[in-house]
């Protein structure tokens, strides 16, 4: 079910620093995510997203972005996909994310674009005149295998296809990898799986590889994944009850050995653990005059 809401805000501010991904400024055009990982943490009660089935559009959030721009005084990287994905299917007719890249490219601000869909290819040629000042798109990919990914990610395109997208990318410039994040305890967290991981993400020409041994798992999440834990993979749920109770982090039962194989892995593959951030800096001398008496004090920041 798609609904329609409006947003008060839409640049979020992002904590600072912010080395993994090098955000300033968060914007989610949807609430809730029709890729429906099993594992996602923004079910969880904190964000109160409501149904996190029922995909919600911010109508107003592109008038929002307009107006907000230029009277940002930092410019500074505007991440996309950290409650929903971007691409999700709702994109394909509504194009959100794809009018917000519209108003950024003519602002001049960078980006980084979280995401499980090849959908992202639709906007290439926008993201390639952004990445004039920044550009980055990262793909969510956290296990090789097709068939496992059908499960654990019902909603979303086959990890086959996002390296397909990241090769493309590649191709045309774009500064792309992978965030391999969250390896899932007792169902990804297997050497073959990283190296077979490593291995496509080379071939398909991605520059670096963000890795997270585990997951974290929060009141609401935490009952979703092992409600579907019980349905499709039985026993397991089990497994993460004896081992971390009731932990936030669950980091998987081998991540020193998996963490140190994963950092010798990739340096013959030429890539790196970290990806290449753009600094913060003061927005460009084109953007519009800030009014003397401002209401809104967000653009001191
Ligand atoms: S794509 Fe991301 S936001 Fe959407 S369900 Fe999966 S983990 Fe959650």
């Amino acid at each position: 079910m798609i609904t329609e809401i409006t947003a008060k805000t839409i640049l979020n501010h992002v904590k600072q620093p912010d080395p993994w991904f090098g955000l300033k400024y968060n914007m989610n055009l949807y609430r809730g995510c029709q890729h429906q990982c099993i594992y996602c943490d923004s079910r969880s009660d904190c964000y109160r997203t409501g149904n996190f089935a029922e995909i919600r559009v911010k109508v107003n959030a592109l008038d929002l972005l307009e107006d907000i721009l230029p009277r940002k005084r930092i410019r500074g990287t505007i991440g996309f996909g950290s409650m929903n994905d971007p691409y999700m299917p709702v994109e394909r007719e509504w194009r959100m994310t794809g009018s917000a890249l519209e108003i950024i490219a003519h602002h001049e601000f960078p980006i980084h674009i979280l995401t499980k869909s090849d959908l992202v290819l639709r906007d290439l040629d926008l993201i390639k005149e952004i990445s004039g000042v920044y550009a980055a798109v990262s793909f969510t990919i956290t296990t090789a295998d097709d068939d496992l990914a059908r499960k654990l990610e019902p909603g979303a395109p086959l990890p086959s296809a996002r390296f397909e997208a990241m090769r493309c990318l590649a191709e045309a410039g774009i500064l792309t990898g992978v965030t391999m994040m969250p390896v899932l305890p007792f169902l990804e967290d297997s050497e073959e799986n990283i190296r077979k991981i490593i291995s496509l993400a080379s071939d398909s020409g991605a520059v670096y590889i963000i890795p997270s041994f585990g997951v974290s798992l929060r009141p609401g999440s935490r009952e979703y994944y092992y409600s579907k834990l019980d349905q499709i993979f039985p026993g397991v749920k089990l497994k993460y009850i004896n081992f971390y109770g009731d932990q936030y982090q669950c980091s998987v039962p081998n991540w020193r050995e998996l963490e140190t194989q994963f950092l010798e892995d990739v340096k013959p593959a030429g890539i790196s653990s970290k990806m290449p951030v753009y600094k913060p800096e003061k927005s460009p001398g084109k953007l519009t005059q800030i009014p003397l008496f401002e209401s809104d004090p967000v653009g001191l920041d």
